[in-house]
């Protein structure tokens, strides 16, 4: 089968198409004919080797597609599922684990079935989870207009939270403010002071900060006194060490790193949090936006502009039509 293949950790041009031997599903698995994959930030991670994997690799965790063997005999042939969690998927063919995926209401789009879990979860966990917003909270978000910073606008303004949100160009700040985002602004040195201006003077009940090293300082000073910090990514790299001494000195603030794979782990919770995301999308209560639509053979272009930060909303790979 054709897939990409990375042999060497480095830059986009690692990712190569190659013809690969076709994976065996274990007993835990069900074998998918990939239709479209997603293409998330972690994914660059992986491919420059700041995230481990054994070489050589196929990169990619999500997508949606049609089931072609189940080992036990439980989910039919055909049958049409979006996963998140099967590393591999930037190929004709993937083993996903049987507790990682979902049926495919046929409202939804193959564009958006491919990219909808990983980032609408994450949205989720953030907004419904590490910090469970209430309606009149406020909360930071950057990278507002991109995949999860859309998705989490969204959902944080439709439980009646002020967000503000952070982004780099024009079209991304009307992107933000059309997710819900009651203000948008800019990355500066004194972003934190401007946010506090438009908070009646106080600091946010919560920053959701997946930039990460360019971020981090105004992160902590953008929180109020016993607010959270949530770094959930590194866009721009990761936060160099720092001394937990500052938590104090901005008033006890709390610090998470979260993930999903953490965020998913509870019984029953992995469902819970997709179903949340499937029925928000058949309701037409959340949006996706696909910003980029690339041939499989063309990943390499899709990472170049995802770091590139020529993106917004989510972007996917065709794997077939
Ligand atoms: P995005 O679509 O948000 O793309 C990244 C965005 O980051 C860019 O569009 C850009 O927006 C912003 N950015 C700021 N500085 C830089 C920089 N120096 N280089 C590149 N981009 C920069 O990606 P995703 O939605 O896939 O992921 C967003 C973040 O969430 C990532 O850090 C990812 O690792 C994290 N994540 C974490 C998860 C977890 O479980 N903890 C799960 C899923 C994602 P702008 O131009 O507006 O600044």
């Amino acid at each position: 089968m054709k897939a990409i293949q990375i042999t060497e950790t480095g830059g986009p041009e690692v990712l190569r198409l190659q013809d690969v031997p076709t994976p065996t599903p274990s007993p835990d698995e069900v074998l998918v004919e990939v239709r479209v994959a997603g293409v998330n930030y972690i994914d660059t991670y992986y491919r420059e080797g700041v995230y481990h994997a054994s070489l050589p690799f196929v990169p990619g965790l999500e997508g949606t597609g049609r089931v072609l063997h189940d080992p036990r005999g439980e989910i039919a042939e055909g049958t049409v599922v979006a996963w998140c969690d099967a590393f591999g998927s930037y190929a004709e063919q993937v083993c996903v684990p049987r507790d990682r995926l979902v049926a495919v209401p046929e409202e939804i789009s193959p564009e958006v079935a491919g990219t909808m879990l990983l980032q609408g979860m994450t949205a989720h966990f953030l907004t419904h989870g590490v910090h469970d917003l209430q309606e009149g909270d406020s909360c930071l978000i950057t990278a507002g207009a991109g995949g999860v910073g859309l998705l989490a606008t969204q959902m944080a303004a439709a439980k009646g939270a002020r967000v503000f949100s952070v982004v780099s160009t024009d079209e991304k700040e009307q992107l933000a403010l059309e997710a819900g985002a009651a203000e948008v602004f800019r990355y500066s040195d004194n972003l934190a002071e401007v946010v506090r201006r438009r908070n009646g003077g106080m600091g946010v009940d919560v920053v959701y900060d997946g930039v990460g090293r360019d971020t981090f300082a105004e992160s902590l000073e953008a929180v109020r006194p016993r607010g959270t910090v949530c770094l959930f990514g590194a866009a721009s790299g990761p936060v160099e060490p720092f001394d937990p001494q500052l938590l104090n000195t901005h008033g006890s603030i709390f610090l998470t790193r979260p993930s999903l794979g953490a965020w998913t782990a509870g019984e029953g919770e992995f469902r819970l949090r997709a179903q949340a995301v499937t029925q928000a999308i058949v309701d037409g209560t959340l949006n996706f936006r696909i910003s980029g639509s690339y041939p499989l053979a063309e990943a390499e272009q899709a990472h170049r502009d995802l770091q590139g930060r020529k993106t917004t909303g989510s972007i996917v790979l065709r794997v077939a039509d």
